[in-house]
């Protein structure tokens, strides 16, 4: 039996229970054992948080940016010193696979220590006048108070992509984690409590979204929103920040098209698209999501790729050689069923996977076999909706001209991968498709130091790089008669 946690809220400084005195359980998809219980915070404690980030704003960005980024420092090491301890929380409440949950942290502390790198050159310009006799500059301000609301699959590295990027331009916070996965939030918080994060500047909430959400869009001192989740829930919160015309940065769905040409190097192409749709149980939103594979090919390709996937092991994340965890929820679960049922009752062929995975002894978990399907087309549910589970839909093509038209046919516009020998046709193909991210010859395309983030109904902004910060600054131009 787990040792059952308890998580509380952190605002202003204190750990403290929500003011409803109700609580929330975490499950952990695994065997559906109650791991942790958490506040269930309201408006009510969403306004405590508020008030603190309001108060704290003036002292947090008028702090010298030096001493901002030591804070920072402070808080990278430490989550290097607690990494174990944290990938077990992260494995525990979302069944992520443990190496990659280790992988997780190491990359959230990079966030961190990028951002206070970043935090020291925030430079503003000197603009040449037209006139002698005037001096034109532009400075760059945090811009206040910022919301943040991030999803389960990645629920320690979505805290530090909001959180550090908005400490370093000297914005105060309000976070709010998923609710199935507050726990490493709430490690998060005790690590940037001991690193000497001053009082108010993060606060944390858990509790219920749409009571959270609210009182944060609708509150005027709140002058940004940073949400990486549905496109749904994204549009909600775009259609309320507009009240009080909030900026917004959104992380928001995706449909990645991967795209096999028959020059590809197979071995290659099918290595990368085995790991990039398995990693996570396919819970990403740059998993490939769409398969497009060059007629000629299709049969070897489709050989390579069975066996690499059948050969994946299968199990609780939490053991050390498991490589596919359960999904999140059992609505995840029923999710991927229904997609694979609906594309195999209008004529896909199942090649491995179809079904549930029953997991050994009375655990019941969210398991379901990494699958892989062929002959999909395009009236099938999988290839319009994000499916956010281990499923492989693989499509075929003739020409160049004829994917790319395929691979673009969505509202979606995240990360695209394409796979050629001809650099050529890497260039032309790259450039056309429309997405904030393309990968060549590469599945694995996120890194701290480059900017990350989604075009169309993928959503605006984007996180890692110089970029991250800039979305937390106010331009302001100063003209001055001497
Ligand atoms: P997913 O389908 O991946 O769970 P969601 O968009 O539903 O994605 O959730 C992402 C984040 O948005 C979570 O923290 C969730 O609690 C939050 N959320 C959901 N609904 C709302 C809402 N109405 N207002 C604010 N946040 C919300």
């Amino acid at each position: 039996m787990t040792n059952i946690k308890s998580y509380k809220l952190f605002i202003d400084g204190k750990w403290i229970n929500a003011q409803s005195g109700e609580t929330f359980d975490i499950i952990n998809p695994a065997n559906e054992q109650c791991v942790a219980k958490a506040a269930n915070g309201d408006e009510r404690d969403t306004l405590k948080a508020i008030d603190a980030s309001w108060n704290a704003f003036k002292s947090w960005s008028s702090l010298p940016v030096s001493d901002r980024a030591d804070i920072m420092m402070k808080i990278y090491n430490l989550m290097l010193a607690n990494k174990e301890e944290l990938a077990q929380t992260i494995s525990l409440e979302m069944g992520k696979p443990i190496v990659q949950a280790r992988n997780e942290v190491q990359n959230a502390a990079s966030y961190v220590q990028w951002n206070a790198e970043e935090a020291k050159r925030v430079y503003g310009n000197t603009i040449p006048a037209w006139v002698p006799n005037k001096r034109l500059k532009t400075i760059l301000q945090p811009i206040g108070p910022v919301a943040a609301i991030t999803p389960w699959n990645f629920p320690l590295s979505m805290v530090t992509r909001k959180i550090s990027p908005a400490l370093a331009a000297g914005c105060t916070v309000v976070f709010k984690p998923a609710e199935q996965t507050p726990g490493s939030a709430v490690q998060f918080f005790e690590i940037a409590e001991q690193a000497g994060m001053p009082k108010g500047v993060i606060n944390l909430i858990t509790g219920n979204p749409s009571k959270i959400g609210n009182t944060l869009l609708s509150d005027k001192r709140i002058r940004k929103v940073t949400f990486t989740g549905s496109t749904k829930v994204g549009k909600l919160l775009l259609r309320q920040a507009a009240d009080h015309v909030k900026k917004v940065s959104m992380e928001l769905g995706g449909h990645a098209p991967f795209i096999v040409f028959d020059d590809a190097d197979l071995e290659k192409a099918a290595s990368s698209v085995v790991a990039n749709k398995f990693f996570n149980a396919g819970q990403v939103c740059v998993c490939a999501n769409r398969i497009y594979v060059q007629k000629s090919i299709q049969d070897e390709l489709v050989m390579i790729v069975k066996q690499k996937t059948e050969a994946l092991k299968i199990g609780n994340g939490l053991q050390e050689e498991v490589q596919l965890g359960p999904l999140v929820s059992s609505e995840a679960l029923a999710k991927v069923k229904r997609q694979v049922d609906d594309s195999l009752s209008r004529g896909a062929n199942l090649i491995t996977g179809g079904s549930e995975y029953e997991t050994i002894g009375k655990e019941k978990g969210y398991f379901y076999l990494p699958t892989i399907l062929t002959e999909v087309n395009e009236r099938m549910t999988i290839a319009q909706e994000e499916t956010f589970g281990p499923v492989m839909p693989i499509f075929t093509f003739e020409t160049e001209e004829e994917v790319i038209e395929k691979a673009n046919n969505t509202d979606y516009g995240l990360a695209a991968y394409l796979f050629t020998e001809n650099l050529s046709r890497s260039i032309r193909v790259s450039e056309a498709l429309e997405y904030g991210m393309v990968g060549i010859n590469d599945a694995a395309i996120a890194a701290v130091q480059a900017p990350f983030g989604g075009v169309k109904e993928s959503g605006m902004g984007r996180e890692g790089g110089p970029e991250s910060l800039i979305d937390f600054l106010e331009t302001k131009f100063i003209s001055t008669v001497i």
